[in-house]
């Protein structure tokens, strides 16, 4: 790209989806020479060995996900790592009665783990683009018209445009006049991860199938998800009228066979749900090896938006928080190739960064705001609908 403006210093707080794609798109489109973009995530960097360590899959969508994956170039790179977890859907009961089942192989939905897709987007950029184990505490007005960012070691950096892609508790979000705060759902979870599933649990493996497969009744949902090295992530998803009660209770670090005796015992629990689907249950118990993932799920308001703010916006989770519903890390990387893009385009022409960014900005609050009402639809459907099952399978026929 050639130009003769003067190239903004940016940083990027989160190397999450929101915040990789977004270094990489940049990276790709700004001259090389002089890399002006600069990524702080707080956690240590991954290492290879990551890449085999069960994480969680993400479906990619064509209009969003693998858009950008295609714009970072990688598509070919990313082929080579979904075969973890099949697009395959299988939608049943309590009871284990299937009521919907798709095992097409068509490209549509492609599921990557958390942690291929770090690793894919990763591979477009240098080491030293990246700061790990970088904390941001803060972001405040700087001088000039800079923000300055305050870091766990007290250290501290002015850049020109700080873009927040630091999910849920963003730092960058509180600096921006009229950003909300998330609220809790009133949904939280229990994350299991049960390794070999397919060598140490064969009916259970047979049961949840390649891909994904969910089951439904009021209040609780199962969901589960194969990942690297035949495993299995199994998520149980319940409405709990408070965001700390797992912790309260004591739930998140009770030892396994007291965990199993009250999911499966409980009626506000799994009790009475089908013998297979326990012991899916009871398998994922089994396999805790420290405490326990358990996790409230919080949201922002629907249809949420800020003040523009100039020199300062926001991306991903930390922009439009939503429940889950397969589309969050989809936005996500929608938002960094779209900022990517007025960023870019900016520089190009006579229009100023900050206008480019107002519009990226409107354009990302519209689109966020529909796909926020779809998964709070979602979630009701899933948790408080007595035929979720059927719904879904309508939900899927439909397409
Ligand atoms: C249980 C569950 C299942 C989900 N399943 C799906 C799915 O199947 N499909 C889908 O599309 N979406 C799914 N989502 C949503 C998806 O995970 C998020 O929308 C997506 O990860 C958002 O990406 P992000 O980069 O914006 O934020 P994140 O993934 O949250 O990344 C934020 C990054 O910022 C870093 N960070 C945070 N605070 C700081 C700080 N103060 N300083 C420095 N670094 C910081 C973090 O370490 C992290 O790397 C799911 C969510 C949950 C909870």
């Amino acid at each position: 790209m050639a130009t003769s403006k003067v190239l903004p210093k940016i940083a990027i707080i989160g190397g999450g989806p929101a915040g990789l794609t977004l270094a990489s798109l940049l990276h790709k489109s700004l001259p090389s020479s002089s890399s002006p973009v600069t990524v702080f995530d707080l956690r240590p960097a991954p290492s290879a060995s990551t890449l085999h360590i069960p994480s969680g899959s993400l479906d990619l969508h064509r209009g969003s996900g693998l858009l950008a994956i295609g714009k970072c170039g990688l598509t070919s790179k990313f082929k080579a790592l979904i075969a973890d977890c099949s697009e395959q859907i299988i939608v049943a009961d309590k009871s284990g009665k299937i009521w919907y089942q798709n095992h097409a192989q068509n490209g549509e939905r492609p599921e990557i783990s958390r942690n291929a897709l770090t690793y894919l987007l990763l591979s477009t950029l240098p080491p030293d683009l990246i700061r790990w184990n970088t904390k941001v505490l803060s972001v405040t007005p700087g001088s000039e018209r800079k923000w300055k960012i305050t870091f766990g070691n007290k250290e501290q950096d002015e850049f020109d445009k700080v873009v927040g892609a630091d999910g849920a508790w963003s730092k960058a979000r509180d600096a921006i006049p009229r950003a909300s705060k998330p609220f809790y759902s009133g949904a939280s979870y229990l994350t299991f991860t049960i390794r070999n599933l397919s060598t140490n649990y064969p009916s259970l493996n047979s049961l949840v199938g390649n891909g994904s497969y969910s089951a439904f009744s009021e209040h609780k949902a199962l969901i589960s998800q194969r990942g690297a090295m035949g495993s299995v992530r199994l998520y149980l998803m319940m409405t709990i009228p408070s965001s700390s009660y797992f912790s309260d209770s004591g739930l998140d670090s009770l030892p396994p066979a007291e965990l199993k005796k009250k999911l499966l015992g409980e009626e506000d629990f799994f009790q009475g749900w089908g013998n297979e689907l326990q012991e899916l249950i009871s398998a994922g118990c089994d396999a805790v090896e420290d405490k326990m993932e358990a996790r409230p799920l919080y949201m922002h308001p629907m249809g949420d938006s800020w003040t523009h703010t100039p020199g300062i916006t926001l991306i991903g989770d930390a922009a439009h928080l939503m429940t889950p519903s397969g589309e969050g890390v989809n936005c996500a990387m929608l938002d960094a190739l779209e900022l990517s893009e007025a960023i870019t385009s900016s520089l190009e022409t006579e229009g100023g960064l900050d206008e480019a960014v107002k519009a990226f900005e409107e354009k990302m609050w519209k689109r966020s705001k529909e796909l926020m009402e779809d998964a709070d639809q979602m979630l009701k459907i899933m948790l408080e609908d007595k035929n979720a099952p059927q719904q879904f399978c309508q939900m899927f026929q439909k397409g």
